[in-house]
């Protein structure tokens, strides 16, 4: 349960969390940037995808698209090709038709509205909030993972309870510094309170926080708890062969020249050149999916599937 957070913690929380991060923070290359469009992009490639990844491609794909005008007007196997490393190919088509639209309906300036960001093609709440707080300064939360992590062990808050987690998170925001607080919750929750095993010693709020008093009193009554509270935590593994073959079949295309269309014996063939085997079957409704998607072009027949990048 979230306590009614009485003004003077909430001040405690937001000081020592603030001085924490001011010695701290990460320095990531998406960090103190202005420009919406590159907040935006920096933003859609974190969703799915670790901080070393795309530090490796973010500043690669600004330099070749600059701008939403940049972008909008590229191709969309270029687009694919800027993102190889990136995975979840769906966010660069997403990214793209954005793009577009930012350039055909607001004249290539993101707007600042949150009913017209959520109008934009692949923003959801999560990448609606960054963008108000990093890119238009809004006294928004940004709640990801990390920081759903972090409030939901400070609060003893139950799994899932959003209300709960909302109402703590808009209480907590300091008034002007929302980019800092979320870039910090964010830092805290990457850098100390991890999934595994948090770092409590080294946390600023360990004497506030319900989870490290919770794990102190496990730890005096000698139960097993916090063994019982890491291993539900642990993210399932991951067994996505069909999310591997989509990937394979994409970094195939993306280096075809333009206008090529290959069989699918040919595309099957490729795989199998790269130890990815499988059924034709299979493989022609993956293609059929990553058209429908516009990760690719389909061209189909009576007798014949033909696969290229997409126009
Ligand atoms: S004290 Fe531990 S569990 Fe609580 S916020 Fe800090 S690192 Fe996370």
């Amino acid at each position: 349960m979230i306590p009614t957070l009485p003004d003077r913690l909430i001040t405690e929380l937001q000081q020592r969390l603030l001085a924490w991060y001011a010695v701290n923070r990460r320095d990531l290359p998406w960090r103190g940037r202005s420009d919406p469009y590159e907040i935006l992009v920096a933003e859609v490639m974190l969703q799915q995808t670790g901080v070393e990844r795309v530090a490796a491609v973010y500043e690669r794909f600004l330099a070749e698209f600059p701008s939403f005008a940049a972008l909008a007007a590229a191709r969309r196997q270029e687009v694919l090709r800027a993102w190889a490393g990136l995975g979840y190919n769906r966010r660069a088509v997403y990214l793209h038709e954005c793009a577009r639209v930012v350039v055909e309906r607001h004249g290539g300036c993101l707007p600042s509205e949150p009913e017209a960001l959520r109008r934009l093609p692949g923003l959801g709440p999560y990448t609606v909030a960054a963008l108000l707080s990093f890119a238009f300064g809004r006294d928004v939360p940004a709640i990801d993972t990390n920081v759903r992590r972090v409030l939901g062990r400070l609060f003893s808050l139950a799994p899932r309870d959003e209300r709960q987690l909302r109402a703590a998170a808009e209480l907590l925001v300091p008034a002007g510094r929302s980019v800092d607080w979320n870039q910090a919750l964010m830092d805290l929750g990457a850098v100390l309170c991890t999934a595994g095993q948090p770092r409590c010693s080294l946390c600023p709020l360990e004497d506030l926080c319900g989870w490290s008093r919770g794990q102190q009193e496990a730890r005096r009554n000698g139960d097993r708890v916090s063994m019982a509270l890491r291993v539900a935590e642990r993210p399932e593994p991951y067994l996505g062969s069909r999310r591997f073959l989509r990937g394979r079949v994409v970094a195939i295309l993306r280096d075809l020249a333009p206008g090529t269309l290959l069989t699918i014996e040919d595309l099957q063939a490729r795989l199998a050149a790269v130890g990815a085997h499988v059924e034709i079957s299979h493989l022609e409704e993956i293609v059929r999916s990553l058209a429908a998607e516009g990760l690719a072009t389909a061209r189909e027949d009576d007798h014949d599937v033909r696969i290229g990048p997409p126009d």
